[in-house]
């Protein structure tokens, strides 16, 4: 099958689920091994079991910190960051807050959902980095509690990133979708977005997902793979 050559488009938005990062050994959301198949979000994470114990809720993301930091960027992520130092009309989005597109060198990431390396005091309305695995204090110098700057169950999605992810959406021509069932929203708005503007979809995936029938061309294996075979007939 012919790929479209990357080269031909003007703007391209490559969005990014769980899939993308699966490579890497984190685990997916859904399906076996997805992480709310051990856990209850309900006790973990959403600011309900946050207010009502903020050390447990603590506890399983600085397990989460750890297990992520363990993880390494995967094949699939250097070549994000490769073609993003290549074509500067990509624009990267992600629901992941695994930070594994950063550390594969891609420097310009909108992440939707947060990031499990930064914090934010709700008191002072203040967001940090939070690199080291091992937190120096999981309250702020003013007293309260930091909480994760995830977006938790029943939080609402950063509007200003969203307005940045949706505009991207709305601009560009080319929109690939990578390892996402494409099913939480407000984030799975933005293929719908993308094809109402008249972009070109592709999909990415090792299975067919809910959001297949938007996209123009289905190409299905894993990131890493299929990623490769792109940018191997690019330009
Ligand atoms: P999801 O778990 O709902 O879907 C993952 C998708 O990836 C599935 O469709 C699956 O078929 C596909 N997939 C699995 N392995 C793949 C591979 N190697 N290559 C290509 N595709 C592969 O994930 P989602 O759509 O991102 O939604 C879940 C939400 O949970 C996200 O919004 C995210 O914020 C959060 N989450 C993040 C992480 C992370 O940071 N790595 C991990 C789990 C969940």
């Amino acid at each position: 099958m012919k790929l479209p050559d990357l080269c031909s488009f003007e703007n391209i938005v490559i969005f990014t689920g769980a899939g993308m990062s699966a490579e890497s050994g984190v685990p997916t959301y859904r399906g076996a091994g997805g992480i709310w198949s051990e856990y209850r979000y309900q006790e973990y994470a959403c600011q309900q079991a946050f207010d009502l114990d903020p050390e447990k809720v603590w506890k399983f993301h600085e397990l989460r910190r750890r297990m992520v930091h363990q993880c390494q960027p995967n094949a699939g992520h250097v070549l994000v960051a490769e073609m993003q130092a290549s074509l500067e009309q990509i624009s990267l989005i992600t629901q992941n807050i695994d930070g594994l597109h950063q550390r594969a060198g891609s420097d310009s990431v909108t992440e939707l959902h947060g990031s499990l390396w930064r914090v934010r005091c709700e008191q002072e309305k203040k967001v940090s980095d939070a690199l080291d695995v091992n937190m120096p204090s999981l309250k702020c110098e003013c007293g309260a509690w930091l909480r994760p700057d995830i977006t938790w169950f029943g939080d609402s999605v950063d509007i200003f990133t969203m307005e940045l992810a949706t505009t991207l959406a709305a601009q560009c021509d080319m929109f690939i979708s990578i390892g996402t069932s494409g099913v939480v929203f407000p984030a799975a708005n933005l293929p719908i977005v993308a094809k109402n503007h008249g972009a070109f979809l592709i999909e990415i995936n090792t299975e067919a997902t809910e959001a297949s029938h938007l996209h123009d061309l289905e190409l299905r294996g894993k990131a890493s793979d299929v990623l490769a075979k792109i940018w191997n007939s690019a330009c």
